[in-house]
């Protein structure tokens, strides 16, 4: 990283700020070393994950430095959650405009530093420069599975239902809410809605318990009903969603209610719910309803899949409670 930023230089910064977040994981040397090395538990192998975030795109440059770190870590800990995997250690990228003073980097590193503390996880490495363009964060996670066990997108079959972790939509409709669209809704409901927008909760206690249950599963990201499509594409199988059972929190219900028109749209085509979505025999349902209890975490089944019957199938069908399909004008988030 160039000097003349105001910041410390690179190396001390590092030893300031990342330095102590390796602690405790042998394998990071301190973040003295040019690599580290990742062990996982015998009969476990590693999956990996990686996710960049860049200002003005993904967050805000005002955004609090804590929560723009958490949000960067908590996205990749949800993949490797929905595959079944146990987070270890994640790697970090930073791209620091000169206009980033010591503060957000303190900032930051407190934000990880708690995240670390909640997750189990550890930074391990990185890289550090100077760019003339926004804030640019990239985070490699590291997590570890049964060997051979991943769950993935692709084993879904005709007949499996469909299930969904927690509330469906709360994050769209509090970036709504950030966006001044929904100005009747109560105060109460409108930060409940910004804080699932702002800071995920990835759902890292039932991913590695769905394994042996569920036959194909992702994290909902660009919204349910793009990401139920790429299930049904890798897994070749159409998706029938019953738009009456997918889980809405009550904040949501009164954001719908006010939002006239449009507000349900954007609950199931709307992004970055980081739930875990994923299809399983009927026959374990049963099971599946006493892993929620244990847990405490909503499991919900909202539809059940299909052999495609033509070629040009819709991959997903929306039904309202009367039967009749519901059409949305676009179906996730896409950046190009
Ligand atoms: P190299 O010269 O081998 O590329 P660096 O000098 O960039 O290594 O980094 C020195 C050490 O600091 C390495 O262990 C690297 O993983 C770690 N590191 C650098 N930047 C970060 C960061 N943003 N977060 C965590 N570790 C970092
Ligand atoms: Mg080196």
């Amino acid at each position: 990283m160039n000097k003349g930023s105001g910041l410390p230089g690179e190396f001390e910064l590092i030893a300031r700020y990342f330095a102590p977040l390796a602690k405790g994981f042998p394998g990071a040397y301190g973040l003295l070393d040019d690599a580290a090395v990742i062990t996982p538990a015998v009969g476990h192998e590693l999956v990996a994950k990686t996710d960049a975030i860049v200002g003005g795109v993904h967050f805000l440059p005002e955004d609090p430095p804590d929560l723009v770190a958490r949000k960067a870590l908590r996205v990749n800990l949800s993949d490797l959650a929905a595959k079944g995997a146990i987070a270890r250690a994640y790697m970090l990228d930073l791209m620091l405009p000169n206009t980033i003073g010591e503060a957000w980097i303190a900032g930051f590193a407190h934000g990880l530093a708690l995240d670390q503390d909640e997750y189990g996880v550890h930074l391990i490495g990185g890289d550090t420069d100077s760019t003339p363009g926004p804030v640019t964060i990239a985070i490699m996670a590291f997590g570890e599975v049964p060997t051979g066990r991943i769950i993935r997108r692709g084993g879904a079959c005709p007949g499996d239902a469909i299930f969904v972790t927690g509330t469906i939509g709360d994050a769209a409709l509090g970036l709504e809410v950030l966006r001044g669209k929904l100005p009747q809704l109560d105060a109460a409901s409108a930060g409940f809605l910004v804080d699932r927008y702002r800071l995920p909760q990835p759902r890292i206690t039932v991913g590695p318990q769905l394994i042996g249950l569920a036959t194909a599963a992702l994290d909902v990201s660009d919204g349910l009903i793009a990401d139920l499509g790429h299930i049904c594409e890798v897994s070749d199988v159409t998706a029938i969603v019953e738009a009456q059972r997918v889980p809405l929190s009550p904040a949501a219900r009164a954001a719908i209610e006010t939002a006239q028109g449009g507000g349900l749209a954007t609950a199931l085509t709307g992004g970055d719910d980081y739930e875990i979505l994923f299809t399983a025999p009927q026959a374990v349902a049963g099971a599946l309803a006493e892993l929620s209890h244990r847990l405490g975490v909503a499991i919900t089944a909202i539809g059940h899949m299909s052999a495609p019957s033509t070629e040009t199938e819709k991959r997903v069908t929306v039904v309202a409670a009367d039967g009749r399909p519901l059409r949305f004008a676009y179906e996730g988030w896409r950046h190009f």
